[in-house]
């Protein structure tokens, strides 16, 4: 089987990049086979991006919005229509099961519809008779001159995306559709690791009859996220992926006078009362622990026992994720796929010596799960009676390992959850209202989710990360969203 060369589309047509620098060979993390190249330092081609939605602005951006939705409502269609298409993709270059991909990309459809609504969310604000002029022409005895004020939000330009591997599809329609619904337009430059699934989702919206330019996407690596963040027609970036690369972008951005948004990585807990509901527990911290093989920003890696509670969450959880069956994404009962590559599982392989090193308990050893042998796959793991420190409750690892801290009182639970240099979500599962309330006012984190394993925002709402999971002021979805991609513009009139 050979590789498929990832095409840039810029003005709406393929572009292959010449090749003469380097690219990223892709597998499928399941077996080893060859799918794509990436082209990595194709400057030029984010170049050529950039200029062709600086050229598509000026039509785009006078368009009216109501005509602008149009196409979002089309493309929402040929999303539905193309669903089980992407999802095959998605499964097959990134590994994950084909529920956990379908499910992804209605999640992703969801903020098509939302960007839907750019009519309601870009309507402006008036205060008439804000004062009265008494200069020029009348006098105060003549009554003077109302003055009025209103406010409008405003297009920003060329908007630029760089988004992660883990959620090919959702992630780049959490910013593009929204941000062009605004009046922008807009370059996306997906994860080098699994490019066809965002292109593939890319080329139906230009099926949708999108005018060429509106919507560019290059390929790349750091090279191009660099010449993309800084580039003079460009006026915002949107980021999301790793705290390591997305620090840099946001500083980077920022120090050439984007305006930038960076959702980042995570170390997500979860604390778990004596009182909460034992099988609604158990099965929430199981599949956040381990859904789409732990690669998730929102998985709940590590769970805080208060009391006794661990005395039967661990066994549970432990009888539970035994059952959960390790294979490529699209075997028949599949709950588990691989790691995206060799390095990931490399990584995770790492931590899992580190737990023992730092003298954790290894309740579950993924390395000897029953899994396919060609893959990137590590079965999933937990160590239990881990202490703050131990490399295994500090990191994000992003695989399928749960890493067990247990504390005496509630308090406790939350010192150790604020302890986190990230904030992106924390959970806590209880039957107790006061308990539940005491951790919503103390915990530091931005999405919280109460007997909710994952408690990811629907595209309503914004996605919300705190201290080292986001960087910048306004976050991803919701109105947030309308607010990143526009600018306001206050006018006061007074007709003599
Ligand atoms: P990553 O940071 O390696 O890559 C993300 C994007 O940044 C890619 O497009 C990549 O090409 C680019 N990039 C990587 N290193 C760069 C550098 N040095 N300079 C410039 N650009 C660079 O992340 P990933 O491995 O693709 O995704 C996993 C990470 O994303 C995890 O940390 C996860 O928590 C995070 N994530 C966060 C959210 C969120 O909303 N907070 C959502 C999904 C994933």
């Amino acid at each position: 089987m050979t590789a498929t060369n990832a095409s840039h589309l810029i003005r709406g047509e393929h572009k292959v990049d010449p090749g003469s620098g380097e690219a990223r060979r892709n597998v499928d993390p399941a077996s080893g086979a060859p799918i794509s190249e990436t082209p990595l330092d194709a400057v030029l081609a984010a170049d050529a991006a950039v200029e062709a939605a600086r050229e598509a602005f000026p039509a785009w951006a006078a368009t009216p919005v109501g005509d602008r939705v149009q196409y979002l409502f089309k493309y929402k269609t040929l999303l539905e229509k193309h669903a089980d298409e992407l999802a095959a993709i998605v499964v097959r270059e990134h590994g994950k099961t084909k529920g956990e991909a379908l499910g992804s990309i209605r999640r992703g459809i969801d903020c098509v519809e939302f960007a839907c609504a750019a009519p309601a969310l870009l309507m402006g604000r008036t205060l008439p008779q804000i004062a009265v002029s008494t200069s020029f022409c009348r006098t105060e005895d003549q009554g003077g001159v109302g003055i009025d004020s209103s406010v409008d939000r405003l297009p920003l330009g060329v908007c630029v995306g760089i988004t992660p591997f883990n959620f090919p599809v959702m992630v780049p329609l959490w910013m593009w559709p929204m941000a062009i619904a605004c009046g922008n337009t807009f370059v996306l430059k997906p994860s080098e690791k699994d490019p066809l699934a965002a292109l593939r989702a890319t080329e139906l919206a230009h099926d949708a009859g999108l005018p060429p330019g509106v919507l560019n996407l290059v390929h790349g690596g750091a090279p191009v996220v660099q010449r993309l963040a800084t580039h003079e027609d460009v006026e915002a970036v949107s980021f999301v992926g790793s705290t390591r690369a997305g620090e840099a972008i946001y500083r980077m951005a920022t120090e050439a006078g984007k305006r930038v948004q960076c959702m980042c990585g995570a170390k997500n807990h979860s604390i778990i009362m004596p009182d909460a509901n034992r099988e609604a527990a158990i099965d929430g911290i199981t599949g956040s622990a381990f859904g789409n093989t732990g690669q998730r920003c929102l998985a709940g890696s590590v769970a805080v026992c208060v009391g006794d509670a661990a005395d039967w969450l661990v066994p549970g959880v432990a009888e539970k994720t035994k059952k959960l069956k390790v294979d490529r994404g699209d075997a028949p009962g599949c709950s588990m796929g691989p790691l995206i590559d060799a390095e990931a599982k490399q990584r995770v392989l790492q931590y899992i010596e580190y737990g023992l090193e730092d003298g954790a308990e290894l309740v579950l050893d993924g390395r000897k799960a029953q899994f396919p042998k060609e893959g990137h796959f590590v079965g999933p793991t937990i160590f239990d009676r881990c202490r703050p420190g131990m490399r295994v409750v500090e990191d994000e690892i992003f695989g399928p390992v749960l890493s067990v801290m247990r504390e005496e009182t509630l308090d406790a639970a939350v010192a150790t959850v604020n302890r986190s240099k990230y904030g992106n979500m924390a959970v806590i599962f209880t039957s107790s209202g006061h308990s539940a309330r005491k951790f919503a006012a103390h915990v530091q984190a931005g999405m919280l989710g109460v007997n909710v394993g994952v408690p990811a925002p629907m595209a309503a709402f914004p996605f919300a990360g705190w201290k080292k999971s986001f960087f910048g002021d306004l976050h991803a979805n919701g109105e947030d969203g309308a607010r990143f991609f526009t600018k306001q513009r206050v006018v006061v009139t007074r007709w003599l």
